[in-house]
């Protein structure tokens, strides 16, 4: 018999790999965009675990499907396949651009997926010289050794020896810098619409519209990374519906399982079919437990009355953020779309974006940074008006902490 053990963030420092910094606090229970810590403080949720809990936490759709499915059947694997994760693809599909689509467990490997498919299309369907990948400045595609590399930020890349090659960077949203890289060598673009982890940058629709003509003018394929933009989050399915602009394959995940794992990647019939039986995989990948959360997040989301509110409670957010900005004077502009929000600060507060976070935390609001000139905000897209205007005079509190200094 071992004694019980006492769970507190001291014991973090104990037991797990320093890789991470958490705030001291322990969250024990959600509920909606409510969140509970140890001592029983309530905080509101304006970071959504990221931008994955796209319904909130506990949201009784989403826990019917869990308990449903984890009553049948659990898991099997890629040697059979299961009724979850077909469902799922067909809604996917249906809902999209796509017609085939490859599940797995996270952001960073349905980007592995797709960097590898990329890579193995322009194989069968050229020469070995086309190879190159081209990606953008600040981008963040995951931390997978590949990932990392294609992703803009060489701090995440360095130290852990020879990377990947043949992958190269542009300025993003310039459309020139990627004409003066582009040759019958590359094989992908890869463009989040919107850089998430880069301080919530929208892409221009022009530019995005060029990043496609450009493809098309060199045989090159267009992958969107929606995995922090997918599933709702800018009051569209997908955050390409919003330019008219359509890639050949995009990832998601994040909000699609709404706090359970899981990822997919989305393609044409022409381009997937370069995957053969045993080019690559995932034990996990396509999980019942998974596939029935994810369509439960899907067929709630996928809405008008969800997908409006998510544009109405952005109007709610600007308009909060702007009533604190009149007052303290603190951002330059609130950046993003629906509920995926940058508010930049400005000169005179630049590169202290976590000194917001920390002073949120201590007003019961949590908040996420981008960088350190971004504090960003990606709550449930079902928050509710009366929950962001607490969050909001939480966060009025917090912002004049950090002004009076
Ligand atoms: C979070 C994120 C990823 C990585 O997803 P993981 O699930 O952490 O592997 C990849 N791309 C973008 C745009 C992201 O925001």
């Amino acid at each position: 018999m071992t004694a019980e053990i006492q769970v507190t963030r001291a014991l973090f420092d104990d037991v797990m790999v320093p890789n991470y910094a958490p705030a001291k606090l322990i969250p024990v229970k959600g509920q909606g965009a409510r969140v509970w810590d140890q001592e029983g403080r309530e905080y509101i949720d304006f970071a959504g675990g990221i931008a994955v809990s796209s319904l909130g936490h506990c949201h009784p759709a989403l826990v019917n499907a869990l308990k449903t499915q984890a009553e049948k059947l659990w898991h099997l694997s890629n040697v059979l396949t299961n009724e979850p994760a077909l469902r799922l693809a067909k809604k996917l599909v249906d809902a999209t651009f796509a017609e085939k689509v490859y599940f797995c467990n996270s952001g960073a490997e349905a980007n592995e997926a797709a960097f590898k498919l990329v890579r193995r299309w322009a194989l069968d369907n050229f020469d070995e010289s086309k190879q190159e990948i081209i990606s953008f400045g600040k981008s963040f595609h995951g931390r997978t050794f590949f990932t990392v590399t294609v992703g803009g930020q060489a701090s995440y890349s360095d130290g852990f020896g020879p990377k990947p090659g043949a992958i190269v960077h542009a300025e993003f949203n310039n459309l020139d810098s990627v004409k003066a890289l582009i040759s019958d060598k590359t094989c992908a673009i890869v463009v989040e619409p919107i850089q998430g982890e880069g301080g919530i940058i929208p892409g221009d629709a022009a530019f995005l519209k060029g990043l496609r003509e450009l493809c098309d003018q060199h045989n090159a394929l267009l992958v969107f990374d929606e995995v922090q933009t997918g599933v709702g989050r800018t009051g569209q399915l997908y955050a390409y519906m919003n330019y008219g602009v359509t890639p050949d394959i995009l990832t998601t995940a994040k909000s699609l399982g709404g706090g359970f794992p899981v990822g997919a990647m989305l393609t044409t019939t022409a381009i997937a079919q370069h995957l053969k039986v045993g080019t690559h995989g995932s034990t996990y990948g396509g999980n019942p437990l998974a596939c029935a959360v994810a369509e439960a997040a899907i067929d709630t989301i996928n809405t008008p009355e969800v997908l409006e509110g998510v544009l109405k409670n952005e109007a709610i957010f600007r308009e909060c953020l702007a009533t604190i900005n009149a007052e303290h004077k603190v951002f330059a502009e609130v950046r993003g779309k629906g509920m995926l929000l940058g508010a930049v600060l400005n000169e005179q507060y630049k590169g202290r974006s976590r000194e917001f976070f920390l002073a949120a935390a201590d007003h019961g609001l949590f908040a996420l940074v981008a960088g350190t000139d971004v504090v960003r905000f990606a709550p449930s897209l079902v928050i509710t008006e009366a929950e962001i205007r607490e969050g909001m005079k939480r966060f009025a509190s917090a912002v004049a902490q950090v002004v009076k200094g």
